[in-house]
């Protein structure tokens, strides 16, 4: 068995924290491959290394004096080092950064020496070999993950390292220049590493105990998930649920690696298990419930618009051509309705409008905005009877007005808008009828 872990930033946010997640890897001979975050906060009004970088490169790039802002970032390694008892020195490392930014070497090697730094930290402190990121993590000339030539360069350099600590969050071109993958991209990081080896697990611990049913900011405790499929996150991640880079599955989903969220400060806890496909029931017929406020939604009619071939063709273009994606296209015989981001959408407003008249000619168009779209996800409905009916009874019995319902034919989710000031409401009774009346 050959596992990858991934740390995040509030699992190695202090001296104390990296005993934690030491004390993790060596419980197991299995976790040989390493690959952690710049450390994080280490209480709630901390700022992360990574934006204390950012900072600190931004006054280089005005030409204003660095050395305070580089100083707290050496300080906050300084006491990790000290706290772990190591002999290891950051000098050289802080001197070079200092040259570097004063040459504006630019953002993304800025931000990425927060992973660099803790992965040599680290590496020490595991006595695990450390194996620079971007050396082995190649991006395009265009900027775009190159994930063969990664897998090639990776793989090489690891088979014969019985372990090793690579940091998270970057890579380079073929060049050299170092390049950052989106924020909390060292998720993605430990999935190309978990590819790279062909690890049977990539555990990715975090601070909380994988993923849960329901928002705990709106539902107060809500359960956890035990296992997720690849394809029911991506649906519950793109509707806001938070733990693991979005991007992050691609790796490991091509070699149907499954992922273990983990809670570094509960190990005892199984965390989430995300998959490919399992044959196991989740708890309840849902898997979970998420959702996101400010939509529009901008309602076109025309009269016999079901026996005009292109029609729906002519309205997307109108969006297209000011740069707006849709979310969604429910239709009716004379009417359909395209769902768009508020934000994206408010400035093009009456451009797309004139547009869509222009291209389509339609009896009428209207919009109404403070919309919010829910996802009830799970691989359970396929085959359950009645799961539309509980949602949409629930939804009547605590007075919700649904606005638009779509289900997609995978059966695997069902989104439903409502108004933004709805939104709570609507989730907390998806849950009770779930959830709650189940337990
Ligand atoms: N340190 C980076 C960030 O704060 C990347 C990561 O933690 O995954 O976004």
């Amino acid at each position: 068995m050959r596992k990858v872990v991934k740390f995040g930033g509030s699992s190695l946010a202090s001296a104390e924290q990296f005993v934690k997640a030491g004390d993790i890897i060596r419980a197991d001979g299995e976790r040989r491959f390493v690959v952690p975050s710049a450390p994080g906060k280490r209480f709630p009004k901390d700022e992360k290394v990574t934006d204390m970088l950012y900072a600190c490169y931004h006054l280089a790039e005005e030409g204003k004096d660095f050395q305070k802002e580089l100083g707290a970032i050496a300080s906050r390694y300084q006491e990790i080092i000290d706290g772990l008892a190591l002999s290891i020195s950051l000098d050289k490392e802080f001197e070079a950064m200092e040259k570097n930014f004063r040459e504006k070497a630019g953002e993304n090697y800025a931000a990425s020496r927060g992973e660099y730094l803790n992965g040599i930290v680290m590496a020490a402190y595991l006595g695990f070999a450390f194996v620079d990121a971007g050396e082995v993590i190649r991006f395009t000339d265009k900027g775009e993950f190159d994930s063969e030539l990664t897998n090639q360069l990776l793989g090489e350099k690891l088979k014969t390292m019985e372990n090793a600590v690579i940091p998270g969050f970057y890579g380079a071109y073929g060049d050299g220049r170092v390049k950052t993958f989106s924020r909390g991209g060292s998720d993605i990081t430990g999935s190309i590493v978990a590819r790279a080896v062909k690890a049977d697990v990539y555990e990715n611990w975090t601070d909380v105990s994988g993923f849960l049913v329901a928002d705990p900011k709106i539902i107060e405790n809500p359960e956890g998930i035990d296992t997720i499929t690849y394809r029911e996150l991506r649906e519950l991640s793109y509707m806001g649920a938070s733990v693991l880079h979005e991007d992050a599955i691609f790796p490991v989903r091509r070699e149907g690696i499954p992922i273990n969220i983990r809670n570094t400060n509960k190990p005892q806890d199984e965390g989430t298990w995300i998959v490919e496909s399992t044959c196991q029931k989740s708890k309840y017929t849902i898997t979970g419930i998420a959702g996101k406020k400010g939509f529009c939604s901008v309602n076109i009619e025309k009269a016999m618009m079901n026996m005009e071939i292109g029609f729906g063709r002519k309205v997307l273009q109108a969006f297209e051509d000011s740069g707006i994606s849709f979310e969604h296209v429910p239709s009716g015989i004379d009417t359909m309705t395209v769902f768009v981001h508020q934000d994206e959408f408010m400035d093009k407003e009456q451009k797309v409008v004139s547009a869509i008249h222009r291209l389509a000619d339609p009896d009428g168009i209207d919009i109404e905005g403070d919309l919010a779209l829910v996802a009830v996800v799970g691989r359970g409905m396929k085959s359950t009877r009645g799961t539309a009916g509980r949602i949409f009874s629930a939804l009547a019995h605590a007075n919700v007005n649904v606005k638009m319902i779509d289900q997609g034919s995978s059966e695997l989710n069902i989104i439903i808008g409502v108004a933004d000031e709805d939104f709570e409401t609507a989730i907390k009774a998806i849950y009770d009828i779930f959830v709650v009346s189940q337990l």
